[in-house]
């Protein structure tokens, strides 16, 4: 029989993103339909979502959710099997989902998301109209409560799972919350949502769970130090038998050079000469001279954690070489300007569009030689793995997911044919400099640059692996609940 799963998320693509946990929420769902797991998501009602919802039907009401009024609605959009948590005093609003044009995060987000989580934790105990989970996946601080009101409420002996996108985000608030939450007294505590003499959301998902999984391997080892920890690292060790790293893997529906409508020319491996007019258009888009110089490109969140800052010191470098970038981003307003800037020094090289453009990220890994990626940290990443598909080599930081999907072209993986891409040491300007600096070099090598894009584009990222991989957590969970 189908296992009946509620994912609860605050991002879901294709109505609302900000980053891979949207593409995960989006494309786990699908890819679990051969495992005979039948999903449902809960997701708060953004604009966005309501706008594609369509044709949608009030199954649950509140008439006092954290205050406010608000029903959850059942509708499919594009393939999807939605619940939509309308709670117009929460949601309704312009910006982004957790914050304001300006970035600055609502006040209210504890009150948001832990409005999602408890109506994800009711749903699991009462069920809607005839259809009852029999397993809950939160994803996220933002709904990673789900498993915390579950656990101190009627819905304890259903199993959990919470999922860590990014350990960076832990959805920390005051003490003085706690008596709002409507958790009991019980639940506040070590073992409980008390964190550092606050309340900690994703903290207290992460005890609640029956499972936490993370999205690569090489992360699950990483957040057990306390440099990566971030501090949680204490109660991640302490739940290690629980711990599983399972990589994020690739919509092909979405991400796929030989049907893709957002490029200029379909292409795949065995045609790599059909990127040379996607490579015309991207230099034409990025006001880029047309030559054959490698073009790396960035398609990143411009943060500390994404190395941005080490990136934009090492842009001289990379025209000084010959090579060309073009970026796509938004993020910490002065390193926009920074690159900003550099595009000014660097006309004809170097090329910036700030802002988030999906169609446009699929012209850059269709057009672009090089995808670089120098994060201080990477729980999965997935613009690797779009570039990997695409005939993009990845030049990646050594970390997280990254270090478990790339293959470095060193020699020994250049002569056996299987390298895909250019690792370097997180964190470290001097190797983001050297890789570069390899990567130019390879670059120039048509046949040893040709042998990477093919062996990237051979490798499978789907999610074929993974989606069997959660299952089999699902169902060891529901054996071990029915045991
Ligand atoms: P993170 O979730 O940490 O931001 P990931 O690599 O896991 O990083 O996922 C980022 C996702 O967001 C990818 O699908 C990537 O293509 C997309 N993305 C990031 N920045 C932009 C942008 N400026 N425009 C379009 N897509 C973007």
């Amino acid at each position: 029989m189908a296992i009946k799963l509620l994912s609860v998320a605050s991002e879901i693509y294709p109505l609302i993103k900000t980053g891979g946990l949207a593409d995960v929420a989006g494309a786990l769902p699908g890819a679990l339909v051969g495992h005979d797991v039948e999903t449902r998501t809960l997701v708060p009602g953004y604009p966005s979502v309501l706008l594609r919802a369509g044709k949608a039907k009030v199954v649950r009401r509140y008439e006092a959710l954290f205050g406010a009024t608000a029903t959850v609605l059942a509708a499919h959009v594009d393939g999807l099997d939605l619940l939509i948590l309308d709670a117009p005093d929460f949601f309704a609003r312009e910006g982004g989902p957790y914050g304001d044009h300006a970035g600055n995060d609502w006040g209210d987000n504890w009150r948001r998301f832990a409005a999602l989580s408890r109506v994800g934790a009711d749903i699991a105990a009462e069920g809607i109209k005839g259809w009852r989970p029999a397993i809950v996946h939160a994803h996220d601080w933002q709904a990673a409560m789900t498993a915390a009101y579950m656990r101190f409420g009627p819905a304890h002996g259903i199993p959990k799972i919470v999922t860590i996108h990014n350990l960076a985000f832990q959805g920390r608030f005051g003490a003085d919350i706690f008596g709002q939450l409507g958790l009991p007294a019980e639940a506040w505590g070590v073992d409980g949502v008390e964190y550092y003499g606050g309340t900690g959301f994703l903290k207290a998902g992460l005890v609640s769970a029956d499972a936490i999984t993370t999205v690569s391997p090489t992360y699950a080892e990483e957040i057990r130090s306390p440099m990566n920890g971030m501090g949680l690292d204490g109660l991640i060790n302490g739940r290690s038998d629980r711990l599983h790293g399972i990589l994020n893997g690739v919509d092909t529906d979405i991400w796929n050079p030989a049907e893709d409508e957002l490029i200029a020319r379909r292409y795949s491996a065995r045609g790599l000469g059909g990127r040379s007019t996607n490579r015309k258009a991207l230099e034409k888009r990025f006001g880029l001279q047309r030559d054959d110089a490698p073009i790396f490109v960035i398609i990143s969140r411009l943060t500390w954690q994404k190395g941005m800052d080490q990136m934009v010191g090492a842009i001289d470098h990379l025209v000084g070489l010959g090579g060309k970038l073009a970026v796509l981003g938004s993020g910490d307003h002065a390193l926009e300007g920074s690159f900003l800037a550099a595009a000014d020094r660097h006309r004809g090289r170097v090329g910036v569009q700030i802002g988030y453009d999906e169609p446009l990220s699929h012209l850059l890994q269709a057009g672009g030689d090089a995808i670089l990626i120098p994060s201080r940290f990477e729980p999965c990443g997935l613009t690797q793995l779009y570039g990997l598909r695409y005939g993009c080599v990845p030049v990646v930081a050594r970390v997280g997911g990254l270090a478990d999907t790339v293959i470095d072209a060193n020699e020994a993986a250049v002569n056996a044919g299987v390298a895909t891409g250019i690792l370097f040491s997180a964190g470290d300007p001097l190797a983001l400099y050297g890789a570069i600096a390899r990567s130019v070099r390879l670059h120039g090598d048509p046949d040893a640059w040709q042998a990477m894009q093919r062996a990237g584009m051979r490798a499978d990222f789907s999610w074929t692996h993974s989606a069997a991989r959660y299952a089999a957590l699902y169902r060891d969970l529901l054996d071990r609940a029915a045991a």
